[in-house]
């Protein structure tokens, strides 16, 4: 059955108001509130809702997008159990979210396996549903990629993208050491969000050994200066998940 007239105009208008819900739902909701009687204002809040929640959906599924989690990780399938030494009630708390509206930094420090870079990736992807603009990377990939802007004179505006992020996750501190130059750019990336932009850190290192991977004792006091001034420690110190999953499975062999 072809279209009438006034059906393909509402739709054209619909699309050019973008408003791809109203086009794709009015025809059910308007059954709908014909059936049960409802008036013309009804079914137009109907519709707006639904508009609203699908808006919103599309544009938390963007910033998770944005963020570049390297895998995708929520809390529901964090075990807290596995981790004993993990501060629960602290986590929970920050996944409110009321620590990237103060500006306060998180640090995950833990040994290899322990689940910062799931417990930092479920802190980030909840930001991303309360609207937040996330951004994750590994500590060498930021330091990599600013190394390179300077190289081609583009620094300034790589520094400038990461300014407009809320919350910048910083993964893996600890494992390479940087270069002199490479420092000194993470530094300028720390000093920059320092009160601005909420930074969570997650390392292996304990405070005392961050010079080692930065090389100077100096910049490493700074920095460290900034990173802990209003700051939310979780510290996982047990075994490692992965291992601890290989000797249960092994085992149950
Ligand atoms: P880390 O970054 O501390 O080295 P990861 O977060 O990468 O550790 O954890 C290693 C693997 O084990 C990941 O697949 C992670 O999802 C899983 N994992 C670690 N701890 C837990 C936990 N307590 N509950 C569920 N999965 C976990
Ligand atoms: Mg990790």
């Amino acid at each position: 059955m072809s279209k009438d007239p006034s059906t393909l105009l509402l739709e054209h208008h619909l699309k050019a108001l973008k408003l791809p819900t109203f086009l794709s739902d009015y025809v059910a909701v308007a059954a709908n509130c014909a059936q049960e009687r409802r008036d013309y204002p009804t079914f137009l809040l109907r519709l707006a809702e639904r508009e609203l929640i699908e808006r919103e959906r599309r544009a938390a599924d963007r910033r998770v997008k944005d963020a570049r989690f390297p895998v995708l990780k929520t809390i529901e399938s964090f075990e807290f159990g596995a981790q004993a030494s993990l501060n629960e009630a602290l986590v929970r708390r920050l996944l409110v979210g009321q620590y990237i509206a103060a500006r306060e930094n998180v640090l995950l420090v833990g040994n290899p396996g322990t689940g910062k870079t799931h417990l930092a990736t479920a802190l980030g992807y909840a930001a991303c549903s309360q609207g937040r603009r996330v951004r994750f990377v590994t500590a060498s990939a930021l330091v990599t990629q600013l190394l390179e802007a300077r190289e081609d004179r583009n620094l300034r505006r790589l520094l400038k993208g990461m300014e407009r992020v809320e919350l910048l996750i910083i993964d893996e501190l600890g494992y390479v050491p940087f270069s002199k130059a490479g420092a000194e750019l993470l530094f300028d990336v720390v000093s920059r969000a320092y009160e601005r932009t909420s930074l969570i850190v997650t390392t292996n290192l304990p405070f005392e050994n961050w010079t080692e991977v930065l090389g100077s004792e100096r910049l490493t006091g700074a920095m460290l200066d900034r990173l802990t001034h209003r700051v939310h420690i979780l510290e996982a110190n047990g075994e490692s998940y992965r291992l601890k999953d290989a000797k249960a499975r092994l085992k149950r062999k």
